[in-house]
């Protein structure tokens, strides 16, 4: 028999993922179908979004020799029937207080930092570069977490080294870039491009450096097909793209730097936004959604 979910504490709600408590040594992470964008959660919810989700990170996760926080797989007795296939049992850690995203291309926040100084989180860059340029490396670009409803703040490498000391700061940036070069290879031969990805560590018990949230997903990452990219352009994500599109396109009537929450997606829009998250995890683990834990609901 396995657990009813209410018999474990509720520590805190994201805006996308829960977080309960199974003992003092393990979290049950449980990714809800819930979407955001433009920092509203939106409705309704995407089906099977967070099944999804639970996939791609499992699949990154064995893809990666990095220690990571998975305590158990996508079928674990502790989790509950009502979650399964869609959270994960993962070792509790102290979390480090930075987002380490790294960027392959530049777009969103790093070319906005860019277009003022020509850096990203005081890395210096060549002149010339816009929407979407491929970096000649990657970059390791962090960030502290806001705190709810705050958006994260770009910050130097050296307030990761002012924070956690030289070495560990060193080992952060070495790790993120490592993992990124390994997931941007395994899209490229899938036909995707992974433009940039955020990662979060956190400290085992005897302080091995652990890699833990979600990894490699749509909402933690973005996703371009190769097909079709053109620098200079805003590229289409592979997930949110149909959503972001309606709701700043005429027929939603909504104006994104209003007040007003958006309105509800239309089925249509749904159902597109479904297929889409359903394609990126196929393309790139090259399994079938259809075999992956837990029923649709
Ligand atoms: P939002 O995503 O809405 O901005 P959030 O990032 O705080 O908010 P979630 O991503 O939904 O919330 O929740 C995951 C939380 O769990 C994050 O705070 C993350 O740092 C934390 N976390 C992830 N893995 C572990 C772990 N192994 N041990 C302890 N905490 C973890
Ligand atoms: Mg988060």
């Amino acid at each position: 028999m396995r657990p009813e979910l209410s018999e474990y504490n509720h520590l805190s709600a994201g805006k996308v993922r829960e977080l309960y408590e199974i003992d003092d040594d393990h979290l049950l992470m449980y990714a809800t179908d819930r979407i955001s964008a433009y920092d509203h959660v939106l409705t309704p919810e995407i089906p099977d979004k967070g099944r999804v989700l639970t996939a791609m990170s499992m699949f990154f996760f064995d893809q990666l020799d990095v220690p990571n926080h998975l305590a158990g797989d996508a079928e674990d007795p502790r989790i509950p029937e009502e979650v399964l296939g869609r959270a994960l049992v993962v070792k509790k850690l102290r979390m480090l207080p930075f987002e380490c995203v790294v960027r392959g291309y530049l777009t969103g926040s790093g070319l906005v930092e860019y277009r003022e100084n020509q850096q990203v989180c005081g890395v210096p860059l060549p002149e010339g570069l816009t929407e979407a340029s491929k970096l000649e490396e990657p970059i390791f670009t962090p960030a502290t977490k806001a705190e709810l409803g705050d958006h994260d703040e770009n910050v130097p490498f050296s307030a990761v080294e002012d924070r956690l000391g030289e070495a560990r700061a060193q080992e952060l940036r070495e790790t993120s870039l490592e993992i990124y070069r390994k997931a941007a290879e395994i899209a490229e031969r899938r036909g995707i491009i992974l433009a940039d990805t955020k990662f979060e560590f956190g400290l085992d018990s005897d302080g091995t450096l652990t890699l833990a949230d979600e990894v490699l997903t749509p909402d933690s990452s973005r996703y371009w097909p190769a097909e079709g990219y053109r620098e200079g352009q805003v590229q289409p994500s592979f997930d949110k793209q149909y959503v972001r599109n309606w709701l700043t396109g005429p027929k939603s009537g909504w104006d994104k730097n209003s007040d007003v929450p958006p309105p509800a997606l239309p089925g249509s829009v749904v159902e597109a936004t479904r297929e889409r998250y359903i394609e990126a995890y196929e393309r790139l683990s090259g399994e079938k959604f259809c075999e992956w834990v837990g029923k649709c609901v």
